[in-house]
């Protein structure tokens, strides 16, 4: 059914009660040709571009838990694309055009509010670094400005440019800002299973059959399946699952966590981050600031951070904003995830035939979910990356060619 006007008044004729389930919940079948494993938006919208892109009639995404259950649905909803290296502007690039008409593509309201983010810069280094990523952003064709200190101040008025971190200036991209990270999921899977994907949640994948070098089947929860090809998309257990084939990733697993305020009026328009004294901040449409900052330094497989480092996010939000410091927080949460040398992600082939992997987003994938899975659909039905997935490829932690992001945006939300 469209979600439209007109069906929303059908249905408010009889309380809203008939609206048609916006996925179901098939048994596994005995055999697909792609199976997508790990149900996040980057698994969900791989499935939905394979199936109206590329025709594939017969796929699966299988997910542990519930759909949107991990780092999809536990992240701050940051998106940008001003990224330093020419590989991750395309990349990132990509997926914000797909975002702004995500929510007219899928048929579901993502909620992307382009209000704009605001890197901060503390120090001369800070203002040299984002003025090389501004310039490199726009040689890229990136939309990017470098404001001094009395333009950040007018423009964002309730920020302490004179405190303990003064501020001396930022980087501004405007089609940069969030989106409802929930609604990715669902409007994903809604899509796909409208086209024939099988979505199946509770369903754990424990091993991966390998014939002749080639994938042939998984072992699930739910019993075997055969396969054709597999996509692997499962953030924070990356490393588990290539185990399971065979194969190591250069990849860490750590916890990165979030908090929220209670709800308040409308205060901050924008989104805030600052990577040298690591706290980044924006207001959800219900009003409560959504706080985040760096990972844990240690490897953990708990969805749950340690308490420093909430008091390590805390300090600097209340010296950049004084307002904040009498606000109730609400709830913190944590989620896995998979970090690189590079802080790049790995798209691309596995030495596995047919078994291809999507992953490495570190803390930062949400922005490129529909770049990532556009990309990586094509990647899996043709076989080969695509001019954009090219340099992301597993290949380059051996050959040398990292695209490396970690030193250009220590938070690299
Ligand atoms: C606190 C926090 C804040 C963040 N903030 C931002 C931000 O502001 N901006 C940004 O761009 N990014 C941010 N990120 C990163 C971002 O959330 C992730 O990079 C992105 O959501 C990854 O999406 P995904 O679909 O690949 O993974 P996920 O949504 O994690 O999906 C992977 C799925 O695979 C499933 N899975 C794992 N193992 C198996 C198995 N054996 N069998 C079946 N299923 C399996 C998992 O259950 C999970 O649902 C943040 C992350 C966290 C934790």
């Amino acid at each position: 059914m469209k979600y439209s006007i007109f069906n929303l008044v059908k249905n408010s004729l009889s309380y809203h009660q008939n609206w048609e389930k916006a996925w179901n919940s098939p048994d596994l079948k005995s055999e697909y040709d792609v199976v997508i494993v790990g149900g996040g938006g980057h698994g969900l919208g791989t499935a939905y571009y394979l199936a109206k892109e590329f025709g594939v009639k017969n796929i699966a995404v299988l997910e542990k838990g519930w759909i949107g259950g991990g780092n999809t649905g536990r992240n701050t909803t940051i998106i940008r694309s001003n990224y330093l290296w020419d590989e991750s502007a395309a990349l990132y690039n990509h997926a914000v055009n797909l975002w702004e008409g995500l929510s007219s593509e899928l048929n579901f309201n993502v909620m992307f509010s382009q209000r704009g983010l605001y890197h901060l810069a503390h120090s001369i280094h800070d203002m040299q670094e984002i003025s090389r990523r501004g310039y490199s952003n726009y040689l890229n064709g990136i939309d990017t400005e470098i404001l001094n200190k009395d333009q950040v101040a007018k423009q964002i008025p309730h920020l302490n440019v004179n405190g303990r971190y003064p501020v001396h200036g930022a980087l501004l991209q405007r089609r940069a800002g969030t989106a409802r990270h929930d609604a990715v999921a669902w409007g994903y899977a809604r899509a796909a299973e409208s086209l024939g994907v099988d979505i199946i949640q509770n369903c754990e994948v424990k091993g991966i059959n390998v014939s002749n070098g080639k994938v042939v089947g998984l072992e699930t929860s739910k019993g075997s399946v055969k396969v054709d090809k597999v996509g692997l998309v499962p953030a924070g257990h990356s490393s588990v699952l290539a185990n399971m084939a065979g194969f190591n990733l250069p990849i860490n697993s750590v916890p990165l966590q979030a908090l929220v305020s209670e709800p308040i009026k409308p205060i901050l328009d924008c989104v805030i981050m600052s990577n040298s004294v690591h706290v980044y901040v924006s207001q959800s449409d219900k009003g409560e600031l959504v706080v985040g900052a760096g990972s844990d330094s240690y490897n953990s497989y708990s969805q749950r951070g340690s308490f420093d480092m909430i008091e390590h996010m805390m300090a600097p939000l209340v010296e950049l904003f004084p307002i904040f410091s009498r606000l109730k927080m609400l709830r913190s949460w944590g989620g896995i995830v998979d970090v690189t040398p590079d802080r790049s992600p790995i798209i691309g082939k596995t030495p596995v035939k047919d078994l291809f992997i999507n992953c490495g987003w570190g803390t930062g994938g949400f922005k490129a979910t529909p770049g990532s899975a556009h990309v990586f659909a094509e990647t899996v039905f043709r076989g080969e990356p695509t001019d954009i997935s090219g340099p992301f490829s597993l290949e380059r932690h051996f050959s040398g060619a990292l695209v490396d992001e970690a030193a250009a945006a220590a938070v690299a939300h």
